[in-house]
């Protein structure tokens, strides 16, 4: 026995690999790659008589020259030498000769810097045929397309072979626990078929050991282990590799509370995991040998192929269902252009993808939920705990509530779910729902009761005692994500992004189209406001020319002045409208504009213009602006024209102009006490050529807010106004420092 002592809180690490024993029926010996011996088993002059007793240290000639083959002397350094030349022992495992008349089988396998000669007997108690048997079973084996008739073939082709009591297939869960789903025995044991094993009854690394030893044989849970001795200083020796590697004494006792004499197993592989174990129990010592065990390991292989090409096929056919409705909305995705409603708006959604009861698609702030799913509170509840809790692009639990206690209130909805994170910046999310199966477990014996207190007082996971079926009733817990399920998910969720990119590039697309198409209009009003400059230069002047000739009369003097007055305001309007796609056309000059000044001269102008006596004109703090000295003054000529203009009703007009600046933005005001603008149409005062109700006896022509809107635009700020008809208007202009 190892000095490594089991208890409650190291047994899932006991170091099974490297026990410091073997079973007794064979005996070992381990030599370096100088071919001298650096451990023996205790018993190995047991088999070899007292000559054997000072091994360790001495080199493979003098073990030769004990063993003395009749044929070769010194067969073993031959097997060596080939076995290391072809990189393998595959071909001379197992070497059979004889010690004293009785045949052994010598089995060499490589351990990092050793070698393990494993001597065991060369006589199975089975005495058949094996590889016969086995060619003819897979045959039968095979014949049945139905996974559980060929579990059951195997079972029962395997009893033939080995003649054990009891054979079964013992198919392991992801949680680590086991379930018989295949058994063939003796008529008067009791069935076991149906029962389940608690995870701790094959511990994970003993999981680990089977992948890598596919048949494993432990001979007579009744014989003692044989200790492996060495020189002093001797790392302990790996035996994951070794076939009579001793047993771990916990699972000794197991086998024993079960009455098993001889247990032998071979390990079944789904895509190099452990699917399951054929597992063999004997009540009776019944040895198996190497060659017999090789013949058992090949129709565990066969049976793992034709598992997994089972499991292949039938994900095939639930891939094609999900796959199919995948496509369709990939299309959908491609054809509509709100990413929600492509995936939840037809008959095939979201919901179509996995065997789901319910889901949810949470997307730009909305939930959209189809079939049956928690409603809007517990949805709310169940996203921050997503939030706080899943980092994983794709996350799936069949026990929700066990992870989320608050879960369980709607554990009938959704015990299962699987998510699909789209953006977790942008809380953006799949859900899908399974509710609870409750399953009916039985278990053999309680799992809870493996703890047992020791004579000394030890807390031990014991080797059960009880095999008692025990029935347990396992609630909130949904059926499990299929892998296609999660892999439906996972494509979904790349759709989805596709989409997301391919919308995001029509956008901006279609955004450099948008601005290829207004400097083009900005162009052509351009050229068309200039084109018009010139015949309407030459209408104007023969206008003026034909109002001197006094044989027209009266009438046609008046209409004559009328076609010149029109023509005059056309050509203000042009000049306007020539102002506004100049702007649209020319770069800011950003500079620092002495803004009173500014103003100054624009309050000069209007002085011109307009009665001083009734015009009063105030100006505040004048700080600084930071922009294009010509818009900006475009901006306060603009606003402050229309102030005085549209404040002409007034007794007195009243503008006050002033700036503030803060930390970011120097925010000007101009407020007059004129007509006003009606709270309506507010939204339209920067539109072209749009001029209120109130103003029409005014003149103007609808541009100059326009320009103004523009150049704000251009330099990144923002404006807007305040107003009631008939008190007065404030604008507010607001550009960045
Ligand atoms: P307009 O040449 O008509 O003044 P604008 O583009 O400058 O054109 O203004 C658009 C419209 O907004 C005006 O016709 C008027 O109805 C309204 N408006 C602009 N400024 C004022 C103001 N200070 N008071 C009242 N209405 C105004």
């Amino acid at each position: 026995m190892s000095d490594f002592q089991v208890d409650l809180n190291n047994c899932d690490r006991e170091p099974i690999h490297i026990p410091g024993q073997i079973q007794s029926h064979g005996f070992l010996i381990v030599i370096d790659q100088e071919h001298m011996i650096r451990f023996v088993s205790e018993n190995t002059i047991n088999f070899l008589g007292d000559i054997a007793k000072n091994l360790l240290g001495q080199s493979l000639y003098h073990l030769e020259s004990i063993i003395g083959d009749v044929q070769q002397a010194d067969f073993i350094t031959q097997l060596m030498n080939f076995g290391k030349v072809n990189n393998n022992f595959r071909q001379t495992n197992p070497f059979e000769f004889s010690i004293s008349g009785s045949s052994f089988n010598l089995i060499i396998s490589p351990v990092a810097k050793f070698y393990l000669l494993e001597f065991e007997p060369a006589t199975s108690t089975i005495n058949l045929d094996i590889q016969s048997l086995v060619g003819k079973s897979i045959v039968e084996m095979l014949g049945d397309k139905n996974l559980n008739s060929l579990l059951k073939n195997t079972v029962q082709q395997v009893k033939n072979i080995i003649q054990y009591d009891r054979v079964m297939i013992y198919r392991f869960a992801e949680d680590g626990h086991g379930e018989v789903v295949a058994e063939a025995k003796q008529e008067e044991l009791a069935p076991w078929l149906g029962l389940h094993y608690p995870a701790s009854d094959i511990p994970k690394q003993a999981r680990e050991l089977y992948k890598i030893n596919l048949t494993r044989l432990i001979a007579n849970t009744d014989t003692a282990p044989a200790k492996i001795i060495t020189e002093p200083g001797q790392a302990p020796l790996d035996l994951t590799h070794s076939q009579l590697r001793s047993v771990s004494p916990i699972h000794i006792q197991y086998l024993k509370n079960m009455g098993v004499a001889s247990s032998f197993s071979i390990s079944l592989l789904y895509k190099n995991e452990l699917w399951g174990l054929i597992a063999c129990h004997n009540y009776s010592p019944r040895f198996i040998d190497y060659k017999s065990r090789e013949s058992a390991k090949l129709i565990g292989q066969i049976l793992s192929s034709a598992l997994e090409f089972r499991q292949d096929e039938e994900n095939q056919y639930i891939h094609e269902g999900f796959n199919n409705n995948l496509e369709k909305i990939s299309k959908y995705l491609q054809q509509n252009e709100f990413i929600e409603q492509a995936v939840t708006a037809e008959e095939v959604n979201i919901l179509s993808v996995t065997n789901a009861t319910g889901a949810v698609f949470i997307y730009e702030g909305k939930v959209i939920r189809i079939g049956i799913t928690p409603d809007d509170l517990q949805l709310n509840g169940l996203i921050n705990w997503v939030m706080e809790h899943v980092s994983e692009m794709i996350y799936a639990t069949d026990n929700l509530s066990g992870l989320y206690p608050e879960a369980a209130e709607y554990k009938h909805i959704a015990s299962g779910l699987l998510i699909s994170t789209l953006s977790k910046q942008l809380q953006e999310y799949i859900f899908w729902f399974k509710p609870e199966q409750i399953q009916k477990i039985n278990w053999a014996g309680d799992p809870e009761k493996l703890v047992t207190i020791d004579n000394d007082g030890f807390q031990h996971i014991s080797p059960r005692h009880s095999f008692e079926v025990w029935t347990e009733l396992v609630a909130a817990k949904s059926d499990q994500w299929h892998e296609q399920e999660i892999k439906s998910a996972t494509r979904l969720k790349e759709e989805i992004h596709y989409a997301i990119n391919l919308k995001a590039g029509a956008i901006r697309a279609m955004n450099e189209k948008l601005r290829l198409a207004y400097e083009e209009l900005d162009t052509f009003s351009y050229t068309i406001s200039h084109d018009l400059k010139n015949p309407l230069a030459v209408i104007r002047s023969y206008a003026q020319l034909l109002v001197r000739d006094k044989s027209i009369g009266e009438r046609g003097q008046e209409f004559l002045n009328r076609i010149e007055d029109r023509a005059t305001k056309m050509n203000l309007m042009i000049n306007e409208v020539l102002d506004y796609s100049r702007i649209g056309r020319s770069d800011v000059q950003y500079k620092s504009t002495d803004t009173g000044a500014l103003i100054n001269d624009i309050i000069k102008d209007l002085d011109q213009i307009y009665d001083k006596a009734v015009l009063n004109i105030t100006v505040g703090d004048t700080p600084a602006l930071q922009g294009d000295h010509t818009m900006l003054f475009q901006v306060f000529s603009n606003l402050i024209g229309n102030a005085v203009k549209y404040s002409q009703q007034a007794e007195t007009a009243q503008v006050h102009i002033h700036g503030i600046k803060s930390e970011k933005e120097t925010c000007y005001t101009i407020k007059d006490n004129g007509i006003g603008i009606a709270a309506k149409d507010l939204v339209h005062i920067f539109k072209l050529f749009n001029r209120m109700d109130n103003v029409m006896d005014i003149e103007g022509s609808g541009v100059g807010l326009s320009i103004v809107k523009r150049i704000v635009d251009k330099h990144k700020g923002r404006i807007w106004a305040e107003s009631e008809l008939e008190k007065g208007t404030t604008f507010f202009v607001s550009f960045n420092n």
